[in-house]
């Protein structure tokens, strides 16, 4: 087998069982490894470490399969993927069990490093596996991961979503369309503890739905009695659907997609919720906000979910900047005892640091606040212990003093 050498002192990251690779670390690696291909990962003693996955041109050049000795294979992949399917099954069942309601149909079946698969996202949207593949390593595999996945989850139909545009920095050109089964349904209509929801596998945003907030969708539902909401960046309607069918006297929503937007209206006819109360603005929250702001208009609960606005710490910066814009105009615009529901989905903003900046944000619209509730992604999108990138969501619920 090909082999990289570390240089010494660089297996440290390895021995906490942290699965990367950074190029700088890299003191030598065998002429001629394919991209994807799998390699021995040496300590500068020549000591196996790990086996892993290479790839050639990213800055991350190794992610790591496994840190055993063992043959990485098709039936290495096979634990994984089980492992993966029965942790998601049993939270499903204790969800049920706890009387969340109808199971959902729609949850990640398997999020990558998270379950030891580095560059795997599978999404289960009711009978449709959506797979994304982000690396060199699940590229290589793709075929076996997708015959595997079928095998394991008796369904028949693979649509494959590997459009995102980290795709780049592994040499990898996007790629779009049906792997496995045939015509499959991609405007599907999912459901989501109870509620319906039209889902475009093939144009949707990620896998096609946010199903990271599926959770804190629910938990939505259940704070919106009798309010005048504000759901800003509302894509699809996932939080003003679950808004109005909590009892909102109101919704308006936010975003800046026609698309999404006719998708949101669709879904609350499907669900035989009551349109009259809710209104649609296409356009842009930063702008938005302020005019609302200007025309002192004021609701009892504001949703804050942007997209990324910092995907690596070294924007953070500037995304702190926008977190506090949004969430400082958001605090002017709540009446006193009102809600603010905020989120980040930025990988380079942590909890602390999100924390701190709806502090700011607080302070410098001159509101006195408090802390709820912590939100996250939801238990589908596990993060290990040792690979705590995993967590990129992170939710507050504040009460206007
Ligand atoms: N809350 C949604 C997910 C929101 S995703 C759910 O639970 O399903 C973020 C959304 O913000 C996207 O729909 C995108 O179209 C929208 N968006 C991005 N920038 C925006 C801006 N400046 N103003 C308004 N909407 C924006």
């Amino acid at each position: 087998m090909s082999a990289i050498t570390l240089k010494p002192g660089r297996e440290k990251s390895l021995l906490r069982r942290h699965p990367w690779i950074f190029s700088g670390a890299v003191q030598h690696a065998d002429e001629s490894i394919s991209s994807g291909e799998t390699v021995d990962l040496l300590s500068s003693n020549r000591q196996l470490l790990a086996r892993a996955a290479y790839s050639p041109t990213s800055q991350i050049r190794a992610r790591v399969w496994t840190f055993e000795a063992e043959p990485v294979d098709k039936e290495l992949f096979r634990r994984r993927i089980r492992s993966a399917i029965s942790a998601r099954s049993a939270l499903l069942l204790g969800e049920a069990a706890e009387g969340v309601g109808v199971r959902s149909d729609s949850y990640r079946l398997v999020y990558a490093e998270s379950d030891r698969i580095p560059g795997l996202i599978v999404d289960r949207y009711g009978d449709v596996l959506v797979l994304q593949s982000l690396t060199a390593g699940s590229e290589f595999w793709k075929e076996t991961l997708a015959d595997l996945l079928l095998e394991e989850t008796g369904l028949a139909t693979i649509y494959e979503r590997s459009d995102a545009d980290v795709r780049e920095l592994e040499g990898l050109q996007p790629k779009t369309g049906l792997l496995r089964g045939a015509n499959p349904q991609l405007l599907l209509t999912i459901n989501e503890h109870n509620l319906q929801f039209k889902v475009n596998l093939a144009e949707g945003h990620k896998t096609g739905f946010y199903l990271d907030q599926r959770l804190n969708r629910l938990r939505l539902r259940k704070l919106a009695r009798d309010k005048e909401v504000l759901d800003c960046f509302c894509y699809t309607g996932g939080f003003t659907v679950n808004a109005l069918a909590g009892g909102a006297r109101s919704v308006l929503s936010i975003d800046s997609s026609a698309d999404a937007l006719a998708l949101a209206r669709e879904n609350i006819a499907l669900n035989n919720l009551p349109l009259e109360k809710t209104s649609f603005v296409e356009g842009d929250v930063f702008q938005l906000l302020r005019r609302f702001r200007d025309e002192n208009r004021s609701f009892d609960m504001i949703i804050l979910d942007p997209p990324k606005f910092a995907p690596t710490a070294a924007q953070a910066e500037r995304a702190a900047r926008g977190y506090k814009d949004i969430n400082l105009l958001a605090f002017k615009l709540l009446r006193p005892g009102g809600t603010l529901v905020t989120f980040s989905c930025s990988g380079g903003i942590d909890a602390g640091l999100f924390q701190k900046i709806i502090a700011g944000a607080a302070l410098d619209a001159g509101v006195d606040a408090q802390i709820l509730e912590h939100l996250s992604q939801g238990p589908d999108h596990p993060v290990s212990l040792h690979f705590p990138e995993a967590a990129y969501l992170k939710g507050l619920v504040c009460i206007r003093k």
